[in-house]
């Protein structure tokens, strides 16, 4: 989902909210009016309004805060925007830290999953992160180490990883979290994208 796109839908649920409190949508317009004909508002309509106006600047300050892109990618996968460093050879100041983690992603990746992360909080499921963006050094480290994915083992050919990118995350989850990536990643842009690798979670931007 887009901001704008979340920032309607949070209006519409607040709404949904109100009104189901028995408060008029039309609560803004109405003591305007009634402000310009030069009388005093009931305090009744003016809470009423106060708090669905305080709801939506809270909602607003909260989506334009920390301003993002969902991104996009190329036709290799790779993010237009940092496709011209090369895999695993990003500078560290084109990358986003996941607030509090010491993670680095692309930058629409680390704000989706900072959301994603708050989501399951919400939820009491805690998730806990082995591995993030990987330089090409570390990529043909672990490729020694832990042998090639088409040969067995676990690690990509070294300057491929989406790890290389900043899109992928490697994720400390237990069944139950598991289980709460699997309901809700995709909802966030986050897929368990390689077979017997459950802890790789991919960012992929809407519409890609
Ligand atoms: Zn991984």
């Amino acid at each position: 989902m887009d901001g704008i796109a979340a920032i309607t839908s949070r209006i519409a649920e607040i709404r949904g909210t109100l009104g189901s409190v028995g408060a008029p949508r039309v609560v803004i317009a109405t003591t305007t009016a009634t402000r310009a004909a030069g009388t005093t508002s009931s305090s009744t309509t003016s809470s009423t309004s106060g708090a669905f106006a305080t709801a939506l600047a809270t909602e607003v300050a909260n989506r334009t805060a920390a301003p993002s892109s969902p991104g996009t990618l190329d036709a290799k996968g790779v993010p237009t925007d940092l496709a011209a460093y090369g895999n695993g050879k990003i500078p560290r100041e084109a990358l986003s830290e996941i607030a509090g983690t010491g993670h680095r992603l692309w930058s629409p990746a680390a704000r989706q999953y900072e959301q994603l992360s708050a989501a399951a909080k919400r939820d009491g499921v805690t998730i806990g992160i082995t591995d993030s963006y990987r330089t090409y050094e570390s990529q043909v480290d672990l490729a020694e180490r832990k042998g090639l994915y088409k040969n067995g083992g676990l690690a990509a050919v070294p300057g491929t990883s989406d790890h290389g990118w900043g899109r992928s995350l490697d994720l400390k989850l237990d069944s139950n979290a598991l289980a709460w990536m699997r309901e809700n990643g995709a909802a966030y842009g986050f897929k368990e994208d390689v077979p017997r690798e459950s802890w790789h979670w991919t960012y992929y931007p809407p519409g890609s």
